[in-house]
C-alpha cells in the first residue's frame, strides 16, 4: 500500500504514524505546504479518547513530558464566582491523562516519531497539494513550490486530505462550498508567563456566551521562579469575523476593555492579558457536516473532514481519533478502498454531532444558564439557582457527545467493575 498524505499537521503526521503502526511495510508520504516546519500557534487540550490514541502508538511518555496534565475543570461566572468544579483526567478516573499542551510541542513530538520510524525523507516541506486526479488503480497528487513552481506529481494508492481548514482537497471535492459559517464569536488566543492558578492543575472556564475567558497551563515550570506558561482564550460576541487564519496575530486594544475589571482573587484575568508574549485571533467558525469523505481512492481527515469551533477540546482530538481510527481500518478491511469507506461510515456522523453540539450547548452553557438566571449579577446562594446534579448532567451531556466521558474511554484496569 502506498499512501499519500496532504499536510503535515495534527491529523496528517498522527495519520502516518498510525498507518505505519498498522502497515509497517506500507509505502508512506506526507507534503506539506510549508517550507519550514516551526513550532507555531499556542495551546491546545487533547482529552483522554485522543490521548488512548496516542498512547497506542507510543507517544504517551513523550508528550506527558512536555505538556500539563489538568486534574480539575472548573467554571465561574464573569464575577469570579465558582458554579462548578469536577475532577479532569486521571483525577475523574481516566485510564489515560487530559493534556494542555502548546501546538507546537505537540506537533514537534508528532514530527520527532514520524522521522524517526517513517523517515524524514518521506516527510516533504514546500510541497502545496493544487489538485489530484484519480483512475480505477491509483491516485495523483499535484504540487506547487512556496515560489508557485509546479513539483513532479506523486502516484499512490489513496490520498488523505489532512490540510487543514482551507483545505485544497475538499475544494476540489466540493467546489461551490461558500463562506465559513459564522457564530458571531471571535477568539483571541494567548500565552502569558505567571504563577500558577488555583491548583496549578486546572483549567477555568469564566463567563458566559457575550464574553468568556479559557484559562490552563500548558508548560509546567519554566523558570526558577515556578511560572508557569498559561494559556488563554477570550471568546468575545462580534457582528464580524476576524480572518480565518491560525497565526493572525491580535490586538490587545480590539478585546481588552471587555476583561479590565476581570480580577478575582484566584486570578488577576486582566493583568494575564495585559502580560501576554503572544496575542493571535481567530473567528468561531464551522462548516455544516458533509455526508461524504471518501470519494474513491480519496478522503478527508481533521479540520478538513468536518471543521468544527475551536472549543471543548475538540478539533486536535478529533483529527488524531480520525487518523487513529483510518489506521485500523487500513489493516481490518479487505482493501484500502474498503478501508477509506468504513472509515467515512464510523467518523463522519460522530463528528457531525460535535459539530452540531457546539452550536446548539457549547461547554459555557453551564455559566450561561447561571448568569441567565441571576441576570449577569453576583449571586448569594448558588443553591438558589441551581443545583450541582443539574450542572453535572449538563456538563456530562457535553463529554458524552464530544466522546471523553469516563464510561466511554476507559478506567485503569484496577478501577474496572
Ligand atoms: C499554524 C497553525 C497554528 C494552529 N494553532 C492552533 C492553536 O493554537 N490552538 C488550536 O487549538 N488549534 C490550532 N491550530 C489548529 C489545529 O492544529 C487543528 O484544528 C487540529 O489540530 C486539526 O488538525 P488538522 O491536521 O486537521 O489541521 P492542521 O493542524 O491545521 O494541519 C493542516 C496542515 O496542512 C497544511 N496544508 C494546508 N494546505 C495544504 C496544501 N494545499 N498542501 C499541503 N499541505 C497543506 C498546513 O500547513 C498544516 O500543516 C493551528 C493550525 C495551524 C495550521
Amino acid at each position: 500500500m502506498d499512501t499519500l498524505i496532504v499536510g503535515g499537521g495534527i491529523g496528517g503526521l498522527t495519520l502516518a504514524l498510525a498507518v505505519h503502526a498498522a502497515a509497517p511495510d506500507s509505502r508512506i508520504r506526507i507534503f506539506e505546504a510549508a517550507a519550514d516546519v516551526r513550532a507555531l500557534g499556542v495551546g491546545i487540550n487533547l482529552g483522554p479518547h485522543a490521548v488512548k490514541e496516542l498512547s497506542a502508538l507510543g507517544l504517551e511518555n513523550a508528550l506527558v513530558a512536555v505538556a500539563c496534565t489538568p486534574q480539575d475543570y472548573a467554571f465561574f461566572t464573569r464575577h469570579g464566582q465558582l458554579v462548578y468544579r469536577e475532577p479532569w483526567g486521571r483525577a475523574a478516573g481516566h485510564q489515560w491523562p487530559h493534556l494542555s499542551i502548546h501546538r507546537g510541542d505537540l506537533h514537534q513530538v508528532l514530527l520527532a516519531a514520524v522521522r524517526g520510524r517513517i523517515g524524514a525523507r518521506n516527510f516533504f516541506t514546500g510541497y502545496r497539494c493544487t489538485a489530484f486526479e484519480q483512475d480505477e488503480d491509483s491516485v495523483t497528487a499535484r504540487f506547487a513550490a512556496p515560489d508557485g513552481a509546479a513539483l513532479a506529481a506523486q502516484r499512490g494508492d489513496i490520498l488523505v486530505g489532512c490540510d487543514g481548514i482551507h483545505s485544497v482537497v475538499r475544494r476540489q471535492l466540493y467546489p461551490g462550498e461558500g463562506a465559513f459559517c459564522f457564530r458571531g464569536i471571535n477568539l483571541w488566543r494567548g500565552v502569558t508567563r505567571q504563577q500558577p492558578f488555583l491548583t496549578g492543575r486546572s483549567i477555568a472556564r469564566i463567563g458566559a456566551r457575550h464574553a468568556t475567558l479559557i484559562v490552563y497551563p500548558i508548560r509546567d515550570a519554566i523558570d526558577a521562579a515556578g511560572n508557569q506558561l498559561i494559556n488563554w482564550v477570550a471568546e468575545i460576541e462580534r457582528e464580524v469575523a476576524v480572518p480565518v487564519d491560525w497565526s493572525k496575530p491580535g490586538r490587545l486594544e480590539d478585546f481588552s476593555p471587555t476583561y479590565q475589571d476581570w480580577t478575582f482573587d484566584w486570578l488577576d484575568a486582566a493583568a494575564m492579558i495585559r502580560n501576554a508574549d503572544l496575542i493571535l485571533s481567530y473567528p468561531m467558525v464551522d462548516r455544516d457536516p458533509l455526508e461524504r469523505w471518501t470519494f474513491g481512492r480519496v478522503t478527508l481527515l481533521g479540520d478538513a473532514a468536518h471543521p468544527m469551533y475551536p472549543q471543548g477540546g475538540n478539533g486536535g482530538a478529533q483529527a488524531i481519533i480520525d487518523a487513529a481510527t483510518l489506521g485500523r481500518l487500513l489493516k481490518s478491511a479487505p482493501d484500502p478502498v474498503a478501508a477509506l469507506q468504513a472509515y467515512e461510515a464510523e467518523r463522519a456522523p460522530a463528528t457531525a454531532r460535535i459539530v452540531l453540539q457546539n452550536r446548539s450547548a457549547p461547554p459555557n452553557v453551564i455559566v450561561d444558564t447561571v448568569e441567565q438566571r441571576t441576570r449577569g449579577k453576583r449571586f448569594e446562594r448558588l443553591e438558589d439557582i441551581i443545583s450541582q446534579d443539574e450542572l453535572r448532567a449538563i456538563f456530562e451531556r457535553y463529554q458524552k457527545v464530544a466522546g471523553y466521558h469516563v464510561n466511554q474511554v476507559g478506567r485503569p484496569p484496577a478501577q474496572r467493575g
